[in-house]
């Protein structure tokens, strides 16, 4: 494909996207009518047809939703009783898939939760409440998620688990604990100054703590939203590009992740304006139960496994900041052709780097084997406290949008995904689960998915 063809379309893809504020117009409509989107609730399956109607409006040649049956949780109420040194109650939510139940013992506070913090503390967690920070462990050499901290204190004999946000401002923050399934104990956020407080009663003796909660959890349906333009010589070489559309239930998910949606809508807009010259089927999906633990995706991947996917890239809060990064999923030879294709679309300022992620949606693809990558952007703001910034909390709401990035991002991915559909040859390989599977183990990740209870690509039933 020449590169004056490319030219041509960047310029059509730019004067389609670039003086809009469709995008951010879009998150304002969707989370206005959908609310938070929460996994497995009727928000949630309503705004997935919403979605295949809005494809169908932007020009696709198709769109469809596809159902799946799941683990479903609701949430009720949760109290939290400090019964000694003190007497007294403090404001907390349940994380999802925290269970119904009551328990009270002693607190242990393991800080910013690395490692070496779990070991010290082992003896002391067996019985115990473990409270743990959002924070990033300053003296580890990755980052640690909330799942991982969790799993290690169940794993210790920890009884209960409360997640406190690791900066001010008087907020819990939200996150599921265990993928698609309740957890074995109660699970609870705080608010940094609510923690605080409670670990300043120790001047007055040992603390106690009462969690309770009625919360309940039954099966329940959800869909993913697909909207596709048919390949016009190589329609069975599928690149996919997609993203959750749920959200948690105390937040409007503005950000996380009504910004990825947005982006994926404005290029399906644009890229359905070319669809004549596209060789390759592009396939849009808005996958549900993101946050309850890759639902979605691992129920797109299971149902499509035998199809040529030749690409798949997530956009989880993308469109949310001036400085991109695209991480390739365990393709880190093709990095150098990424690279260079990056500088032929004069985006070569956006970082590239090969790393698996196992908490997004191209995860499942990957651990299949299909090629894929992950594409977010970002402001440098955040002090790592709560590397989520107001993502998973209250305040995820429409004021925090950029109607500008979400359509710089748009641009960027619809450039990128018209070259895949009309290179000649796409580069990635298929590649198989035990390949994916040696990858992680190389990096550790082996024990981190065992605390979570996750099965390793080898190990799963695609
Ligand atoms: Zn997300």
């Amino acid at each position: 494909m020449s590169t004056e063809f490319w030219k041509e379309m960047d310029d059509q893809i730019l004067a389609d996207l670039y003086a809009s504020r469709a995008g951010a117009d879009f998150i304002e409509e969707f989370v206005t009518d959908y609310g938070s989107r929460f996994g497995g609730s009727e928000e949630e399956r309503k705004a997935g047809a919403f979605l295949t109607k809005r494809f169908l409006e932007l020009g696709v040649d198709k769109a469809w939703t596809e159902s799946f049956h799941c683990h479903g949780w609701t949430r009720k109420e949760t109290s939290l009783h400090m019964t000694a040194p003190l007497n007294k109650e403090f404001a907390c939510i349940a994380l999802p898939n925290c269970p119904a139940g009551e328990v009270e013992a002693p607190l242990i506070y393991l800080g910013d939760g690395d490692p070496q913090t779990y070991a010290d503390n082992r003896d002391r967690l067996k019985g115990a409440i473990a409270m743990v920070s959002t924070a990033n462990p300053a003296f580890y050499y990755r980052g640690m998620h909330r799942g991982e901290k969790l799993g290690r204190a169940v794993e210790a004999g920890a009884v209960g688990f409360i997640w406190m946000r690791g900066e001010g401002g008087g907020i819990p923050e939200t996150g599921s604990a265990r993928f698609g399934q309740n957890c074995e104990v109660p699970v609870i956020s705080i608010s940094l100054e609510n923690g605080m407080e409670i670990l300043r009663a120790a001047k007055h003796g040992k603390i106690s703590l009462k969690i309770w909660s009625n919360n309940a959890s039954a099966p329940t349906t959800s869909l993913n939203a697909v909207g596709e333009i048919k390949g016009k010589t190589k329609p069975d070489e599928i690149i996919i590009v997609g993203g959750h559309y749920d959200g948690h239930d105390i937040s409007p998910a503005a950000v996380d992740n009504g910004t990825g949606i947005a982006v994926i809508m404005e290029a399906a807009k644009a890229l359905a304006r070319q669809k004549g010259r596209l060789d390759r089927t592009i396939r849009f999906i808005g996958f549900a139960e993101e946050e309850m633990g890759l639902l979605g995706s691992e129920a797109y991947v299971k149902a499509h496994k035998d199809e040529n996917i030749v690409f798949m890239l997530n956009l989880d809060c993308a469109g949310n900041g001036y400085f991109g990064k695209m991480t390739l999923q365990g393709w880190s030879e093709d990095l150098v052709w990424l690279k260079q294709l990056f500088e032929q679309m004069h985006e070569s300022h956006i970082k590239i780097g090969d790393a698996i992620g196992t908490y997004s949606d191209m995860y499942h693809f990957s651990a299949v084997g299909f090629p894929s990558g992950s594409y977010a952007s970002s402001n440098p703001t955040n002090n790592g406290g709560a590397p989520r910034g107001y993502g998973h909390t209250y305040y995820d709401t429409l004021d925090k949008l950029n109607p500008r990035t979400i359509q710089l991002d748009a641009i960027l991915v619809a450039k990128f995904i018209m070259r895949l559909a009309t290179i000649d040859q796409v580069p990635f390989c298929r590649k198989t689960p035990a390949e994916i599977a040696q990858k992680l183990r190389q990096r550790g990740m082996e024990e981190v998915m065992g605390y979570e209870l996750r099965k390793m690509p080898d190990e799963m039933k695609y």
